[in-house]
């Protein structure tokens, strides 16, 4: 039985998911590749590559050295890079591409969500007088808040940012998910928080604080999903797995010339 090789692009639930499921199937020879942006990345139970690929053309040249057969993207709904060179670099290199993209979250009964396109327009939400506010939205876009030093800002991420990212009044909390609905809670009590602001992530892992606000009537700054490409999509890793074992099935039919 030939193996297809597949190249997973990771760094979400969905991709270790994947990952996990794929450890151990004769079928595949997966690599998982991570961006490098986590300090201490759980170790996948799959070979492994860390590190950017140098853009499209980077990313053509690895499919094709390493003879990649089959590519999912399986990065974070608001890496929107990662993902348009994605699509890009599996056209050149004619390698059929899945996206695996978890649903957004949608405001339920009691939520007091406001929607906005991009963190400029989140710094812009929380207005001139001061408040006390918690920022989920990673490490990386701390810099529009910068902005607006006149609020007290209670920053949650994985890693802690680095500190000539953060506004003056920041106080930083180091964490990684999942999240319990009481502890969130119990933070934003702590914290007297008057308002969250966070990225529209989906999934289950970070979803507890939306429940929190809802219970607590804090207001929540909602950042909306980049645009991604037109690319065949899949919700779940479990989809994902059905797709490559159809693909694995097809192209064994292929060889014997069915
Ligand atoms: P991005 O802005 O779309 O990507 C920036 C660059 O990082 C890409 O052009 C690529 O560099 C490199 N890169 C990104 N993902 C990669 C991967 N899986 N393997 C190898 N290189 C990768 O993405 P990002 O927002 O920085 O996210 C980086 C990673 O963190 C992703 O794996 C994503 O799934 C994860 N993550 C992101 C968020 C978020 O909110 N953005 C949240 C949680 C986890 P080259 O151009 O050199 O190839």
């Amino acid at each position: 039985m030939q193996r297809l090789k597949i190249l997973i692009l990771g760094g979400t639930t969905e991709a270790s998911a994947l990952a996990r499921a794929l450890a151990g199937d004769a079928r595949f020879e997966p690599v998982l590749s991570l961006a490098g942006r986590t300090k201490a990345p759980m170790t996948p139970p799959i070979p492994f590559r860390i590190g950017g690929f140098g853009g499209v053309e980077g990313l053509v040249q690895y499919l094709k050295a390493e003879h990649v057969d089959l590519l999912v993207d399986a990065t974070h709904p608001f890496a929107a890079q990662m993902s348009r060179h994605a699509a890009e670099a599996a056209r050149i290199a004619g390698v059929p591409l899945l996206v695996i993209c978890r649903p957004a979250w949608r405001p339920v009964e009691g939520d007091h969500w406001i929607p906005v396109p991009d963190m400029v327009a989140a710094v812009a939400a929380l207005g001139a007088a001061p408040r006390r506010v918690f920022l989920t939205i990673g490490q990386k876009e701390l810099a529009p808040f910068r902005a607006a030093p006149q609020h007290h800002y209670v920053i949650r991420s994985v890693d802690a940012p680095e500190p000539d990212s953060l506004p003056p009044k920041a106080e930083i909390i180091t964490a990684r998910g999942p999240f319990a609905e009481a502890d969130e809670r119990r933070l934003l009590s702590e914290k007297r928080i008057d308002v969250i602001v966070t990225k529209n992530s989906g999934g289950t892992a970070t979803e507890a604080k939306l429940a929190a606000a809802r219970a607590l009537r804090i207001p929540v700054i909602m950042v909306d999903r980049p645009s991604r490409p037109d690319v065949e999509t899949v919700e779940t890793a479990e989809a994902a797995l059905a797709w490559l074992a159809r693909l694995h099935d097809a192209a064994a039919v292929s060889r014997r010339g069915v």
